[in-house]
């Protein structure tokens, strides 16, 4: 046999062959649990079905062959005029697609075996309830009739009678809508109904396999990232009846509530009922409890049953079950979909039960679960007034009065409001508004354009892309597309999980999660919050990850603040410092002085002015992780950024020129930006080609390093600085500054008296430097990746530009699954990390090695970074617990 397998013969972990209701149904039957007998046609034979265009040689006999010893069995032939057999024909691919392939029921019915049915069953309503269904089903699923004329048929023959129950519907009212039916497939179906069961069956089959390329189950595919090739395995199993009468019905159920992991089984039944009729709510269902009073003896066993697939799968489970005259069947069952709250409930109290040992709870949960745990959320109970949709850039759940511009946000904030910033789209002279808002909200570019980037380093709320708002920040007002305007100061609330926008004030709760990390003692008392179980299983599953993994974790911070924060979230270190953000705000005019100046002498006055403003800077950050590493990169992006706008400042001067008023230090200014404006400026001065350029730079940059550390040995603490140079692609670019960067921190050590553990190390972040890695080592203390100059280097496209240039087209291509900039592309970008590690450490064994680009706090890429060897991974202070556990998983899925 090659196409088709006996519900008897499969086992669960053959779900690639039998799709997972098949291997799953296998399972069933081989615990020996009330399965209703059948067959599975393999996802093999829907390949061949597919790619062939037609049935692949040998699969129509072996689904007789099947079909013939499922009657043996049965002691009945399908589509018998006296005692028909009748099968139903289920989709069953892979992975779950809810919904999105066919199913047809009581397949062996028509003219003659209705007639057959009823009186084998004595139930005439019943025999013909399951023929207008099968009609229904089969005409819309495998004929191509619009399903809306079966329904419209249905609700009238209800409005007929007068009621809006289907129950009300006897045998006679159903017999009327059989004839009608047949009519509506002659008319829409481009043939008659087939009476011929075997042709039934073999057209059912045909139209489950050609549902995997529906346009909906294609979309679906693409959005849960479902290979397309894998096709749909197809289940023809004996009929049973939930719709025979009041003693039969059907079910959902769940072995413990998904949406909260609560201990207590959890479903829905519909008396009376078959197939979708329980979740598609023509009726109202009722809860298990209410099953239990309508038929105890069914209840019991199926509670039996429950507590057996939950000690077998050792996981939860959802089922199908149908209650036929009193007697139970299981229709399906497969581990259960589950909330991020309820994963981490069942993992812990299955531990607890000694259902699974710590490294299976640490397999169960991922970091994307505990990001979401980590955000306030809206009360999903609250009246909600949607006003526009974007993308869920960064998640969390933000309230606060609309400003257009960042002067504002932050005026705005010190008055002691709460305000959500809303730009076309930010760029980093918004930054100082972004970091006092609440969120933020944009109308253009995506989950990795500026704001969403940044956003998401600050752990801030953020939707991007909402495309149906129209921002005028000049008039202080949003159009929406659907009439109405949004004005500075009204308020909304933004959802970054789900990308949605409301009017109004959406009350949201606070994180127990979070407050849990910042060392709030008092969330683990379940007396006070309901949710403290979850802390204290989250607690109990980060300390297991603690413990697991191998790579260690750092932070990426620029403030003591956030590396204070860093550090109670678990960070081990600073692993990246931008100081490129120390010279915004106030110091800018600094900057400006530095690169107007036309002397040696008034440029060190410039740096002197800054130093001790650095130093500070150092001091705090170096206090917050004492005693832990602190890598601080020195400056890295262009010059231009901390000047003024090239054509800003020429209207301005040239404006002053024409009213005779001559400002000689915007004019000096002017031209100095004119010298340094770039084209691309991503490929241009920054990094270390600015610290040759500028040398003064990066010796200022080193002394406020040595400095700040020196202070704090003074005052008892153990600093650990480790510079970083930028952007290096030839080791003698690092000989140049490293022994620059030696000489001063000598010299402050001299002066100072002390000794500190100064390293001097490099980001390997362009191409060149990952290939020469070998000889980079042996001036570098340390390596750290920049994955996002990498990526953008291996490409070869600016990050800035080509997310919403293109990214969208070649997701639709396929071309890429996920944008290489959020989850690292191993294969390119992976290769040359797993080189430059290869090649340092073939200079230096010991080389220590990390990651700091926005990669090290995604989980794909964590798990990379882990077989590759790597010390540790650097992500955002909100990361940081994310990062733990996903390095304690890699670590636990890796072992053989
Ligand atoms: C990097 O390139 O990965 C990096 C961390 O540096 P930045 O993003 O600041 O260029
Ligand atoms: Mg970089």
């Amino acid at each position: 046999m090659r196409w088709v397998t006996n519900f008897s013969q499969g086992d669960k972990s053959q779900k690639d062959l039998l799709g997972g209701k098949g291997a799953n149904l296998a399972e069933m039957t081989n615990l020996g649990l009330p399965v209703p007998p059948g067959f599975t046609i393999s996802t093999e034979a829907c390949r061949a079905y597919l790619q062939a265009g037609g049935e692949p040689e040998g699969l129509g006999e072996e689904i007789t062959e099947h079909l013939r010893g499922l009657e043996r069995r049965m002691g009945r032939t399908l589509g018998d005029a006296h005692d028909p057999l009748l099968v139903s024909v289920r989709s069953g691919a892979k992975f779950s697609m809810p919904g999105m392939m066919e199913t047809v029921l009581n397949i062996g019915l028509n003219d003659r075996s209705v007639r057959g049915l009823a009186e084998q069953s004595g139930n005439p309503r019943f025999a013909q309830d399951s023929y207008r269904r099968l009609l229904q089903m089969f005409g819309a699923t495998v004929l191509g009739v619009d399903a809306e004329r079966f329904s419209e048929l249905l609700d009238r023959a209800k409005a007929d009678k007068g009621t809006d129950s289907d129950l009300d519907l006897d045998a006679d009212d159903l017999e009327r809508l059989v004839e009608q039916f047949k009519q509506v497939i002659a008319e829409h179906g481009g043939r008659e109904f087939p009476q011929e069961p075997g042709e039934q069956l073999e057209l059912a089959v045909r139209a489950v396999f050609d549902s995997w390329n529906t346009p909906r189950a294609r979309l679906y595919r693409r959005q849960e990232r479902i290979p397309e090739d894998l096709g749909t395995a197809v289940n023809v199993q004996t009929m049973v009846f939930g719709n025979f009468g009041m003693d039969s019905g059907s079910g959902v159920a769940f072995t413990r509530d998904p949406a909260t992991g609560s201990h207590g089984v959890y479903g829905d039944y519909l008396a009376n009922a078959q197939g979708e009729d329980v979740v598609a709510g023509i009726r109202n269902t009722v809860a298990l409890a209410d099953f239990a009073r309508l038929d105890p003896r069914s209840y019991d066993q199926l509670m039996e049953i429950m507590a057996t697939l939950e000690r077998h799968y050792r996981d939860m489970c959802d089922i199908e079950f149908t209650v036929e005259r009193g007697t139970l069947w299981m229709l399906q069952t497969r581990v259960g979909k589950r909330t991020p709250e309820a994963a981490f409930r069942i993992g812990s109290s299955m531990r607890d039960e000694g259902l699974v040992d710590a490294d299976e709870q640490l397999r169960r949960v991922t970091g994307d679960q505990l990001a979401s745990l980590m955000f306030p959320r809206f009360d999903s109970s609250a009246e909600r007034r949607l006003v526009a949709r974007g993308m869920n850039a960064s998640p969390g759940a933000a309230v606060g009065k609309v400003v257009f511009d960042s002067p504002t946000a932050v005026q705005w904030t010190e008055r002691g409001e709460q305000v959500i910033l809303l730009r076309k789209e930010t760029n980093p002279d918004d930054l100082a508004g972004m970091m006092v808002a609440q969120g933020i909200l944009t109308s253009r570019g995506g989950k990795t354009s500026h704001a969403a980037v940044v956003a998401r380093g600050m752990g801030r709320t953020c939707v991007c892309g909402a495309e149906s708002l129209d921002v005028d920040a000049a008039a202080r007002e949003a159009r929406v597309r659907d009439g109405g305007v949004l004005r500075e100061g009204d308020v909304i609330s933004i959802d970054g999980a789900t990308g949605e926008v409301f009017l109004g004030d959406v009350p949201v709760v606070d994180s127990l999660v979070v407050r849990h990390f910042e060392g709030d003692e008092t969330v683990g008392d379940p007396e006070q919050d309901a949710g403290a179980d979850v802390v204290q299983a989250v607690s109990q599953v980060m300390a297991h990850a603690d413990v697991r993994r191998r790579l260690q974790v750092r932070a990426n911070a620029d403030t003591g603040e956030d590396a204070a924060r860093a550090r109670r979230f678990g960070a081990e270190g600073i692993g990246l410092c931008r100081t490129e953000h120390m010279f915004l705000g106030d110091r800018r005019e600094l900057v400006e002085r530095l690169i107007v100046a036309e002397d040696e002498e008034t440029q060190q006055a410039a740096l002197d002015a800054l130093l001790p403003l650095q130093r500070r800077d150092f001091v705090d950050i170096l206090e917050a992780m004492d005693g832990l590493p602190v890598t601080i990169r020195l400056i890295d992006p262009p010059l231009h950024e901390f000047l003024p706008d090239f054509t800003d400042l020429a209207v301005e001067v040239a404006v002053a020129a024409e009213r005779g008023e001559v400002d000689e230090h915007r004019s000096r200014l002017l031209e100095h930006v004119r010298r340094l404006h770039e084209q691309n400026p991503m490929l241009g001065l920054r990094g270390v080609r600015l610290g040759i350029a500028i040398p003064g730079l990066f010796v200022m940059q080193a002394r406020a390093i040595v400095e700040a550390a020196a202070d704090r040995v003074a005052a008892g603490g153990t600093p650990l600085p480790e510079i970083m140079v930028p952007l290096v692609a030839s080791v003698r670019e690092l000989e140049v500054v490293r022994r620059q960067i030696l000489a001063v921190a000598e010299e402050v050590q001299t002066a100072r008296g002390v000794r500190v553990d100064v390293q001097v190390g490099t980001m390997i972040e362009l191409p060149r430097a990952a290939f020469l890695a070998d000889r980079i080592a042996r001036s570098a203390d340390f390596f750290s990746f920049g994955t996002n100059d990498l990526t953008q280097m291996a490409w070869g496209f600016s990050r800035d530009d080509v997310e919403s240039a293109f990214f969208a087209r070649y997701f639709d291509h396929g071309i890429f699954d996920v944008s290489p900039f959020e989850s690292l592309d191993t294969l390119g970008v992976g290769g040359m990390v797993e080189m430059g590690t290869v090649k340092g450490r073939s200079t230096k064994p010991d080389l220590k090695v990390g990651v700091c680009g926005e990669h090290g706090g995604d989980p794909a890429s964590i798990h990379f970074f882990h077989r590759t060897g790597l010390d540790y991974v650097s992500c955002s202070p909100f990361r940081v617990p994310v990062a733990r556990l996903e390095a304690g998983r890699a670590a636990v899925l890796d072992q053989p």
